[in-house]
């Protein structure tokens, strides 16, 4: 491929990623050449590199293949004079864009191949952590990467954000290929078999399309919920699965819930992707986010030799962040990166002081209705009463206490939470929030109500 064809070429990606985008990711990067099966192109940080390769590498990959079928790979490179990136990330993701991460086992290498998105090279079984929470989703996953006979097709892994569905896909893609690289194994997201798809009905390529499909050995598409709705795309994705089901290969799906769940799914290709085995990813407990962040962390000391880390550290971080193993991994990068900077120990003080936002993030939000609810039950009264216009003391005290609790609580104004006890005004808000405040200092009844619905509601 010449510069020149890389210019024409830029002006089709400009079509199909917009013009916000194409000025901010596309127009910088320097096409550089292309050495065997990779395209190389300059980009002004590893950063830049690492999010171009991640939202547009497919795409420009895709692109590039057009004019040179034998590209299998894009690569996304800081001029080494320039290396000195101070946005790079601390993680080996920095080195993701350089990597060889795409690699499409060569010695099987057709033209009708499909590029396979790229895989993680941290996404692996060795770094999966195994719980309770995902313990059935891991041996399915396992059982799968052995590639012996297709026992249950699809196998349909769900579980919600950062709960590891695309790194055990990724670890199932890199086992197979590495026990048996003639196999053709592609990992994609649903959202690049639409892109894939539409391309094809614009130039005319559906056949292509189509052979391409149906010439794969095992399929993985991630995140099929995106294809929801999206219905000539639903159409032909259930035209690709039941080929490759009847051919008895494998296919491997993920979603953000189970197959019944996801709205606007025909109900043809619900009842398919129900018909292989389903496991769920449950929610993180804390012994496995403990788990995880230990692992991390022998990981980082290979980086970070001098680092020191207090007792309790790893312990505080499993109890505050539950939310995501992403958010829980994305703290200790921080915090790491942080220490080694200062040059500190990390301690439980400089951990608060670092992670202070995200640990505020991260905090249960309650809902004003959680609390009217609770409340309500606490006193054996109507929630229609608490929230009424009887003044009577049995249904006022209780409601001074849920709008002191709705205060103390969550993040609501004095107004928005007198709207929603019957659209009263903010100064009754803020005399029924005094009345518990003066009374919890010398009813001792009232505060153990405090102590105990607060216990309640934050569980
Ligand atoms: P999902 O696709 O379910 O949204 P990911 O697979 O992208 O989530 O996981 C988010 C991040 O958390 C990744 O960096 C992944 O490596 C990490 N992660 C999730 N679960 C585990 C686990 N059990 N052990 C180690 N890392 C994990
Ligand atoms: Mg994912």
């Amino acid at each position: 491929m010449t510069k020149n064809e890389w210019g024409q070429l830029k002006q089709e990606l400009k079509k199909t990623v917009g013009s916000n985008n194409f000025t901010t990711w596309i127009a910088p990067l320097e096409f550089d050449d292309v050495a065997g099966e990779v395209a190389s192109f300059s980009v002004p940080t590893s950063f830049f590199g690492n999010y171009v390769a991640q939202t547009f590498g497919d795409q420009i990959l895709y692109h590039l293949r057009a004019i040179d079928p034998s590209i299998r790979r894009v690569n996304f490179a800081v001029p080494t004079s320039a290396s000195n990136d101070p946005q790079a990330p601390q993680t080996p993701k920095a080195q993701r864009a350089k990597s060889p991460a795409t690699d499409p086992a060569p010695e099987a290498a057709g033209d009708a191949r499909i590029p396979t998105a790229p895989l993680d090279p941290r996404f692996k079984f060795d770094t999966f952590v195994v719980g309770k929470p995902n313990e059935l989703a891991h041996a399915a996953a396992k059982r799968v990467a052995e590639g012996g006979p297709v026992t249950f097709n699809p196998l349909f892994l769900y579980g919600g954000v950062g709960l590891g569905k695309t790194h055990l896909m990724h670890a199932i893609a890199w086992e197979l290929q590495e026990q048996q690289p003639g196999l053709n194994v592609v990992y994609l997201s649903a959202e690049q078999f639409m892109y894939r798809f539409v391309q094809a009905l614009r130039e005319r390529k559906m056949m292509d399309f189509k052979e391409m499909f149906r010439s794969v050995d095992v399929l993985m598409v991630d995140d099929v919920q995106f294809i929801a709705g999206k219905d000539s795309t639903q159409e032909e994705f259930f035209h690709t699965f039941n080929a490759l089901v009847d051919q008895r290969k494998q296919i491997i799906i993920s979603a953000d819930c189970a197959p019944g769940e996801i709205e606007n799914l025909e109900e043809r290709i619900r009842s398919r992707l129900q018909c292989g085995l389903v496991v769920d990813l449950h929610p993180t407990n804390y012994e496995l986010r403990l788990g995880i962040l230990q692992s991390k962390v022998e990981y980082y000391r290979g980086q970070y030799p001098d680092l020191m880390l207090a007792d309790g550290v790893l312990e505080f971080l499993a109890h505050r962040i539950t939310k995501n193993v992403r958010v829980l991994e994305g703290a200790l990068t921080r915090l790491f990166a942080f220490a080694s900077l200062v040059g500190q120990e990390i301690t439980l003080e400089l951990t608060q002081d670092c992670l202070a936002d995200v640990l505020r993030a991260s905090e249960r939000q309650v809902t004003i209705e959680e609390i009217q609810r609770q409340v309500s039950e606490h006193y054996n009264i109507r929630l229609s009463d608490l929230v009424g216009p009887k003044r009577l003391r049995v249904y006022a005290r209780p409601r001074q206490m849920a709008m002191f609790l709705c205060k103390q609580m969550t993040s609501r104004s004095l107004p928005e939470i007198g709207r929603r006890f019957g659209g009263r005004d903010h100064t009754t808000v803020m005399h029924g929030v005094r009345r518990i405040e003066e009374l919890s200092r010398k009813d001792v009844q009232i505060a153990e109500d405090i102590e105990l619905l607060r216990r309640t509601l934050e569980e």
